[in-house]
């Protein structure tokens, strides 16, 4: 059986910037960080500098890239050739499970808690809830699997 391939991509808030907390430049730091502990390589790695209320005049702004708007998702598709409908939005809070939904991706919530206010509206329902990472990367493969296997049950034919 093969195993479905997945491009992996970060998509970060970082107002840090727009409030003055570390310049621009230092979410190369980050990256790079991030590409060394990630165990599979990483295809894009996508931030908004934005903030509505910040301190530096130039990133102060209301942008489209601010999850939970799906502006960073739309982009790293754009550029990458990512189907988003066949995609998965990880992330701790419902912004991020919003941002997903928002692009047409399904959602998934690392319950770790992260997230203090629960207010639901139906884009923030996470398709489902996982306690880390790699329990969300497990309920992905096994889903996809599946759904492969339905849409060509020859897959599951012996010879
Ligand atoms: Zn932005």
């Amino acid at each position: 059986m093969r195993t479905p391939f997945y491009a992996l991509v970060v998509v970060t808030n970082q107002s840090g910037v727009a409030r003055g907390y570390f310049p621009e430049t230092a979410l190369t730091a980050v990256e790079q960080r991030l590409r060394s502990l990630l165990p599979a390589p990483l295809q894009g790695f996508y931030y908004c500098p934005h903030a509505p209320q910040g301190n530096i005049p130039a990133y102060v702004q209301t942008c489209d890239c601010r999850k939970p708007a799906p502006g960073l998702l739309l982009r790293a598709a754009a550029e990458h050739g990512i189907d988003l409908e066949c995609s998965w939005m990880i992330g701790d809070i419902l912004n991020d499970v919003e941002a997903g939904h928002q692009a047409g991706c399904r959602s998934i919530l690392i319950d770790n808690g992260s997230q203090t206010e629960w207010v639901l509206t139906p884009r923030r329902v996470p398709d489902f809830k996982a306690i880390d990472l790699s329990l969300a990367a497990d309920y992905i493969l096994q889903t996809d699997t599946h759904a492969a296997k339905q849409s060509n049950p020859t897959l599951a034919q012996p010879h």
